[in-house]
């Protein structure tokens, strides 16, 4: 586990709004950003039970949080789910752009509706959220948003041509927002994972895997939030934005 009161609580007093935080890497950014000191927003799609164990499990370290159910691909949902935020809290000051999913399957085979869903939440959902974020971070003349997108948005890999496009767009879009919100106190950068131990990867053939890391393992959520929080924090991270940090034990070297 990450060590975050070893490094001091320098989230204090913020609001955190985390999309699908209710399982794998989303829930360990919660848990990692509320031990950091941030109020905690727990977005999730369908998992109710899972997203109050994390408001729960945030609450028995000392922090707070609430969570709220939306569908980050859904615009009306995502309004809705802002003007919660701002309601309860009156500001936001960190998004996480992290609910993601998979549907594989080979181009020549792939279903119209495989590639519509994947593109629609994990590249529509980060426009959606940053769109709705950036108002009141825009008043505030201070932001941090940080999207999780994946080493596979870099390389490509077959049977993922759905995936690999919504994270490299991911990767476009973060870097055109960091030009537009520069000048505003706002840093847009994102977090690229290789393989990390979560219920997405659960399935793939893992003795394969290891021999395409460098460090010979898979990664772990925590390791994933441990970037996560380091992007979200003032002043260590104030001078990065529009850069992608991987987290993916070695696997792609530029
Ligand atoms: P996961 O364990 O499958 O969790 C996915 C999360 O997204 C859940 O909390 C889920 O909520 C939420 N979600 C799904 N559809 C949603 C929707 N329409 N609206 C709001 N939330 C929704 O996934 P993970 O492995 O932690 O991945 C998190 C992010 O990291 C994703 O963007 C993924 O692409 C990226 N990533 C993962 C890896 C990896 O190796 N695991 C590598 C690179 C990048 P419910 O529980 O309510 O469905």
């Amino acid at each position: 586990m990450v060590s975050s009161t070893a490094r001091g609580r320098d989230l204090e007093g913020k609001t955190a709004l985390v999309t699908g935080a209710s399982r794998g890497i989303g829930r360990a950014v919660a848990l990692e950003l509320a031990a950091a000191g941030a109020f905690v927003v727990v977005n999730y799609a369908r998992s109710s039970e899972e997203a109050e164990s994390v408001v729960a499990a945030v609450g028995a370290n000392g922090g707070e949080a609430m969570a709220i159910q939306a569908d980050v691909a859904s615009e009306e949902q995502v309004d809705a789910l802002m003007k919660e935020v701002l309601g309860q809290r009156g500001r936001l000051d960190v998004l996480v752009n992290n609910a993601g999913i998979t549907r594989d399957g080979l181009l020549l085979r792939m279903k119209t509706s495989d590639w519509q869903s994947v593109l629609d939440l994990n590249l529509s959902g980060v426009f959606l959220c940053t769109r709705a974020a950036a108002r009141p971070m825009l008043k505030q003349k201070a932001g941090r948003i940080v999207s999780i997108t994946s080493v596979v948005g870099l390389t490509g890999n077959p049977g993922q041509a759905n995936y690999a496009a919504a994270k490299a767009g991911v990767i476009g879009f973060t870097r055109s927002a960091a030009r537009e919100f520069a000048s505003r106190g706002i840093t847009v950068n994102a977090v690229a994972p290789g393989f990390i131990a979560t219920d997405m990867t659960k399935g793939l053939d893992q003795e394969s895997l290891l021999g395409t890391i460098p460090l010979g393992c898979l990664g772990t959520p925590e390791q994933v939030a441990g970037a996560v929080r380091f992007l979200a924090a003032d002043p260590a991270a104030a001078y990065i934005t529009g850069q992608v940090l991987q987290v993916d034990g070695g696997m792609v070297m530029a």
